[in-house]
This record gives C-alpha cells, sequence and structure tokens, in this order.
C-alpha cells in the first residue's frame, strides 16, 4: 500500500481545492446552522449547489466517461471527498442516487435505464429514495411484503416502507417489492424504479428526536411501474438490493474520516476553555484520555480506509470488511459525541436556536443524530453477524 499521491493525484487535488474555495457560496453557512434537512429552502440551495457542480463536471467523477463521469481512479474519487469534507462545502444532495443507485444501474441497468435516469442522477434535476425497510422488514430486508402484481406490461405495487430518508423532496424511488409469494423469501423479489410522483404514492414525514425529518413512511396503494423499469430479472432483486448495500458501505468512509478529524480537533480547542472543577476540560484526566483515543481511534479508521481501498481498486467491489468500518466509525462517532456532551456541559444541550449555543448548536444536533448511525445502512449487529459469516466462516444467523 502506497500512502503518497503521484503527481497527477496531486495536480487533481490542488484543481479541485481551489475550485471548491473559489465556488463555495457565501450563504452556505447561514444554511449550515439551520441544520434542518427538511427546510425547503435549504434543499433548493442544496440542489442549485449540485447543479452547479455538475455544470464543472464534479459530480459522479468516478462514473465512466460515457455515462457523464470522469472515470477517475478510486484515489481520486477519495481524494474528491476528502477535499468536500476539509472545505467543509455543502453536501451533494442526490447522495442516493449518486452513491447506491448510479453504481447499481451502471453495473446492471439496461443501456435505455442507463441513458434515462444516470444524467438526471449528475444533475439534481430526479432526486432519489431508497424504498427498502418496512415496518416488519428492516434487518430482515428479504422478509418485506410490498407486493407488486403483473398486470400487462406494469405492475400494480401496494404496500408501505418506512424510514425512507429524503422521501419528501425525491422524485423516484429504488425499491425492493415482493412480486412472487410462493417461493423462498429471497426469491421472490424484484428491484424496480417507482416514479414517486405516480398516482397512488403518498409520503408521511416521520420527526427525528433532533426535531428535523430526514426521513418518511411511503405509502403505495395500486401504483402502476411499467415493467421496463425493473433493474436486473423479475425475482431475480435480491442481488441487486445487496449490490446496492455494498456501494452504501463502501464508499461512506471517505468524507467521515475528515469530517470526524476536524470535529475532535474543535473539541481539543473547546476543551482549552471551557471551565471544569475549577480549571480548564483539558485539564481533567479522565478527559485527556478520552480525546486521546477518540484521536488514536480516528488514525485507525483512516489506515483502514486504505485498506478498503487498496481492497475495492484491486477487485473492483466492496467486500464485507466494509462491515467492519460501518462499526468502527459509527461507535467510535458516538463515544466521540459522548465525550463532546461531557466536554460542554449544560452549553451541549443547546440547540441552533439558542443564542448562547457553542458553534450553532452543532454539538446537540451531532450528539442526538449520532444514535441512528449504529442502525442506518445495517445495525451493528447485523455487521457482526456479515464479519462472523463472510470474514470468520461461522454459521449464518438465520
Ligand atoms: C437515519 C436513518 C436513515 C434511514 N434511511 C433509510 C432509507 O432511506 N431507506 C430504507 O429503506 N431504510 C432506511 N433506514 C432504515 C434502516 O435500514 C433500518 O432501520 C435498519 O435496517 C434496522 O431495521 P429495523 O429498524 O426494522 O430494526 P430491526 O430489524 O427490527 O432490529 C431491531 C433490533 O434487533 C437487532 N437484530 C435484528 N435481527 C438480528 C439478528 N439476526 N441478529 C442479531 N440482532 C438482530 C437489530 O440489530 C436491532 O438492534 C434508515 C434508518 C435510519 C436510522
Amino acid at each position: 500500500m502506497d500512502l503518497n499521491l503521484t503527481e497527477q493525484e496531486l495536480r487533481f487535488r490542488d484543481e479541485f481545492r481551489a475550485w471548491l474555495e473559489a465556488n463555495i457560496p457565501e450563504e452556505w453557512s447561514a444554511y449550515q446552522s439551520q441544520q434542518h434537512e427538511s427546510s425547503r429552502e435549504r434543499f433548493d440551495f442544496l440542489r442549485a449547489w449540485q447543479q452547479k457542480m455538475c455544470g464543472a463536471g464534479w459530480v459522479g467523477i468516478h462514473w465512466p466517461k460515457e455515462y457523464g463521469g470522469r472515470g477517475v481512479s478510486l484515489i481520486e474519487q477519495t481524494i474528491f471527498t476528502q477535499e468536500m469534507a476539509r472545505a467543509g462545502a455543502p453536501t451533494l444532495i442526490n447522495v442516493l442516487g449518486l452513491s447506491l443507485l448510479g453504481p447499481t444501474l451502471i453495473a446492471y441497468g439496461t443501456e435505455a435505464q442507463k441513458k434515462r435516469f444516470l444524467p438526471n442522477i449528475l444533475s439534481a434535476e430526479e432526486i432519489w429514495c431508497q424504498g427498502y425497510s418496512e415496518p416488519n422488514a428492516g434487518s430482515d430486508l428479504a422478509a418485506l411484503r410490498t407486493e407488486g402484481l403483473l398486470d400487462g406490461d406494469h405492475f400494480v405495487v401496494n404496500g408501505q416502507k418506512t424510514w425512507t430518508s429524503f422521501g419528501h423532496y425525491a422524485d423516484w424511488c429504488f425499491a425492493v417489492v415482493r412480486t412472487d409469494p410462493d417461493v423462498p423469501k429471497h426469491k421472490g423479489l424484484t428491484y424496480m424504479l417507482i416514479d414517486m410522483h405516480s398516482p397512488g404514492v403518498s409520503v408521511r414525514p416521520l420527526k427525528q428526536m433532533t426535531g428535523e425529518s430526514e426521513f418518511n413512511e411511503v405509502i403505495f396503494e395500486e401504483v402502476r411501474v411499467p415493467v421496463e423499469n425493473v433493474v436486473g430479472k423479475v425475482n431475480g432483486g435480491w442481488e441487486i438490493a445487496i449490490a446496492t448495500l455494498m456501494f452504501e458501505r463502501g464508499t461512506l468512509g471517505a468524507s467521515l474520516q475528515i469530517t470526524f478529524k476536524r470535529q475532535i480537533e474543535r473539541l481539543i480547542e473547546l476543551s482549552k476553555s471551557i471551565r471544569r472543577n475549577g480549571g480548564t476540560a483539558n485539564e481533567d484526566p479522565i478527559t485527556r484520555q478520552k480525546l486521546a483515543q477518540i484521536y488514536i481511534e480516528i488514525e485507525i479508521f483512516r489506515l483502514n480506509q486504505m485498506r478498503t481501498l487498496t481492497r475495492m481498486s484491486k477487485s473492483g467491489v466492496p467486500g464485507p470488511e466494509g462491515s467492519i468500518q460501518k462499526i468502527f466509525w459509527s461507535e467510535m462517532n458516538q463515544r466521540m459525541q459522548q465525550t463532546a456532551m461531557e466536554i460542554l456541559g449544560p452549553y451541549g444541550q443547546l440547540t441552533h436556536e439558542s443564542d448562547y449555543a457553542i458553534d450553532h448548536g452543532q454539538w446537540a444536533h451531532a450528539y442526538l443524530r449520532s444514535r441512528g448511525n449504529t442502525i442506518e445502512a445495517g445495525t451493528s449487529e447485523i455487521q457482526r453477524n456479515i464479519i462472523g459469516h463472510f470474514v470468520l466462516g461461522l454459521p449464518k444467523s438465520y
């Protein structure tokens, strides 16, 4: 594993760094402190930002050139994500389309599907959500009950999805639907692309403890989905659904590592000024131990990310080691946010709505939001099951 960047990679990094410096809109800081994912204004701002980045050729850069990307290497893609995080740039709003569906369509979609959907993912013209989880099917995804019955050249879809992030803004949903109830549960599923503006689709936002409504319930009642919107084979959706999850777990780490590093550095700064037991927080021996431990873990996370990347650049696909990273960062982030609360004391509870909040209340938000990290994209228990079975060769959990 060579950790040094080549001349070309350095040029790429400098070019993108300069572009970000010149182009991040000034209003971003105001939107950042608002924090509410659900605010329409913020959404419009982020969509305009993705359109601007797309116009300059900076979206989906790892996609092949023929589909609107730049065909850059995995290392350059990582540099890209790290530079975005380092600059504190606005996020790309169509994240589920870009990181999950796009790569899935490139690998498994028909030419017609690629032509129809990929350009609008890049430009954020069409926003995507992920319709996997249901009230009785989360970890055991294959137990899902939303049904699709074939009627001529359409499937008629009925059922309910839940925890659907961005469902309230989404134009399209990549969903897994039961199309054959009479075969073993993994074998009767189909992966299909559902137009969220179709008659029969309704969306109900769910309120989270952060105050945001980032995710939703989505109800399908007699929704007609053309057969040409099936990705892969009818009843062959399980393989495609898993491929999408692998893309999700394999690619998240690069930007998180920089975000965490920025947070721990800021926390160390804060610990120098916040008063605790007659001194400053950083004089407290237990706090010092915790800060040092988190710093070490972020380094471990960074090095493991390099290992994942090296493996992915050789094999082309993320492997089960994505699960190791997922557990590691999600649990480490919860410990870091807990330590932040201990350092900030009562200030840690102030949200962006308070004039006295430190850093616009981002710590209270990060603490509450981190609880979902060990649930989303597969819970920690499920990741351990994956490692147990696929890495250690232990018996399956079901
Ligand atoms: C912030 C956030 C965003 C999300 N966004 C989306 C989205 O956009 N689209 C989408 O489809 N879903 C989304 N989800 C849903 C997420 O994928 C599910 O919540 C997750 O898979 C867990 O499913 P569940 O909530 O049904 O819990 P359950 O599966 O009911 O699990 C309950 C508990 O039992 C444990 N458990 C279950 N099975 C086993 C087992 N075999 N072995 C050991 N322990 C087990 C779990 O670890 C958990 O602790 C999101 C979730 C969150 C928190």
